[in-house]
């Protein structure tokens, strides 16, 4: 079969939830036996993410291959149940770097390097990558940002060529937009929406199909209308209102019956019947009561909850399998340090300190790590959250304060956790963390290995620094375990207490592999305890 490719664009406002459309549409056709890759393009000038702060960005979701993307590939992930790669990410820097590496190579003969052919051929090269490494059938291509921008425009034009390099039947255009409601007449408008497919028209764009989103019920009158205004089949706008829980979204989506026109535009015959049963007892449990449960998430961006997006999710797929319903408490660790917030963290059933850099806020989390050691409140620590547990513990047993990792204080006492050799000569920030997925070794008996049921795991990493070998066998002494290790038992990978319900820590990050119906072992073996413990 020819691949297929999906193209959505966004009009009008940005953040109406492209990208979970993205990725709920690629569900559906994967229900119907398609194998579907998900691909977002970004048309910000950063390499990649991995640089930019979370107040800018929101999380920065790292793949198994190590590459540090844009949040949506996480929702793709957890909507489709796929594991994507490097290429499914690409950025107007990567387009550039390339183009001119290339250049400086002589790869262009002397030729005059243009946006148009050499950057949208660049552009489009990396499209067509998507399907040679991950071997999918239909490629759904997300753009960031909202047609008119002007950092968008070579990624339009190069989906505007693609239709005549890969032919309209296997092609399709779909634009996002969003429709307003006024307040005084009560009235959903269309203007905005007729506009932004002027706008995409005028770059030779003309969409297939439109999803007009609203925060408000839209009737068959409107949509009709933008069907005539917008040149688009009646059946082909399909209005989308926001739902309350996102993993409806699929199931919305199935019951406007948009993937029949869309495998009738694409020439395609669906392969099986979809099975939805799963996901709808998933949304079914997720809309039923469930007594609820508090989690203390102590971090430095929860002003921007974006920032703890797939800690957030995995959250909520542990909780709910467990049968609670989760209620997160967002604590700035920042607070805690000037003794505000501490009524917030005595309330929480658990807490969790998820990754993070740079010394604000540090000593926040170390006494919120304590404050859950002492009072045997269930923690769970992701990355920088058991670098936390680590010296707060040491820091107890040592009677010494001067316990640090040297991120925060280079000249400690007792540098607990250090730079990885491999990071001391490193200038580029950029993409040079350990990143990716990396093996982990578990101690048969540890909660770890309990909650997996594994003697391996492979599971994504990002951080610089590590836990420092010296310090091993004196914290080992007074409880620490050392549950997960490097295959080379070089580095830690699982730290955890043996004297406590559960205060555990990961020097990975277990939230980028939770699936809403397949939760992370370790949130659920942090999930349950807490329900033990409430049980009594
Ligand atoms: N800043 C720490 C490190 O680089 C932790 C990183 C993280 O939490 N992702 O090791």
């Amino acid at each position: 079969m020819n691949i297929k490719y999906i193209f959505l664009t966004g009009g009008v406002v940005s953040s109406v939830g492209k990208g979970v459309t993205a990725a709920a549409i690629g569900r559906l056709l994967k229900e119907r036996g398609f194998k579907v890759s998900i691909q977002k393009l970004d048309p910000y000038i950063n390499v990649d993410p991995g640089t930019m702060s979370p107040y800018q960005h929101g999380e920065v979701y790292v793949l198994d291959d190590g590459a540090e993307t844009d949040l949506d590939l996480g929702h793709y992930e957890r909507f489709v149940d796929i594991r994507l790669s490097r290429v499914c990410n690409v950025t107007t820097g990567q387009v550039y770097a390339e183009v001119i590496s290339k250049e400086r190579r002589g790869d262009y003969l002397g030729g005059t390097i243009q946006v148009i052919p050499h950057i949208t051929n660049e552009i489009k090269n990396r499209i067509h990558m998507v399907a040679r490494t991950t071997g999918a059938e239909i490629v759904l291509v997300e753009v960031g940002g909202t047609v008119g921008d002007m950092e968008g425009q070579p990624f339009l034009e190069a989906l505007r060529q693609m239709r005549s390099d890969v032919g309209v039947e296997n092609t399709l255009y779909i634009h996002v937009t969003w429709m307003p409601h006024i307040g005084a007449t009560g009235e959903l408008k269309t203007k905005p929406t007729q506009h932004s497919v002027r706008e995409l028209r005028s770059i030779g764009i003309s969409p297939d199909m439109i999803l007009a989103r609203s925060d408000y019920p839209v009737d068959q009158e409107l949509c009709d209308k933008i069907a005539l205004f917008c040149d688009v089949e009646p059946r082909a706008v399909i209005p989308m209102v926001t739902a309350d829980q996102l993993y409806e979204i699929p199931l919305l989506l199935e019951k406007a019956h948009m993937v029949d026109f869309l495998l009738e535009r694409l020439q395609l015959e669906s392969r099986q019947k979809p099975d939805w049963r799963v996901w709808e007892s998933m949304v079914k449990k997720l809309r039923h009561k469930k007594p609820g449960v508090k989690i203390a998430l102590v971090g430095k961006y929860v002003e921007l909850h974006d920032a703890y997006m797939s800690v957030r999710e995995a959250v909520r797929h542990a909780a709910l399998d467990v049968g609670l319903e989760e209620e997160i408490l967002w604590i700035h660790s920042a607070d805690l340090e000037r003794g505000r917030g501490m009524e917030l963290l005595q309330s929480a059933d658990g807490i969790i300190v998820p990754g993070g850099f740079g010394e604000r806020g540090i000593e926040g989390k170390i006494l919120a790590a304590r404050f859950a050691r002492k009072n045997a409140i269930p923690y769970l620590g992701l990355c920088l959250g058991m670098q936390v547990m680590v010296i707060e513990f040491a820091r107890a047993l040592l009677q010494d304060d001067d316990v640090n990792s040297t991120e925060f204080d280079p000249s400690t006492r007792h540098p607990i956790i250090d730079l990885m050799p491999d990071q001391r000569q490193l200038s580029d920030m950029g993409g040079t963390m350990r990143l990716g997925l990396y093996p982990c070794q578990l101690q048969p008996g540890s909660t770890a290995a309990k909650a997996y049921q594994a003697e391996q795991v492979d599971e994504r990493h990002r951080h610089r620094f590590e836990f420092k070998n010296a310090y091993r066998a004196q914290l080992q002494e007074a409880g620490m375990c050392f549950s997960g290790l490097s295959p080379d038992e070089r580095l830690v990978e699982i730290a955890e207490l043996t004297d406590h319900p559960f205060m555990l820590g990961t020097q990975f990050h277990p939230e980028f592999l939770s699936r809403p119906t397949r939760p992370h072992p370790l949130f659920r073996a942090f999930l349950s305890a807490i329900n033990e413990l409430r049980a009594g």
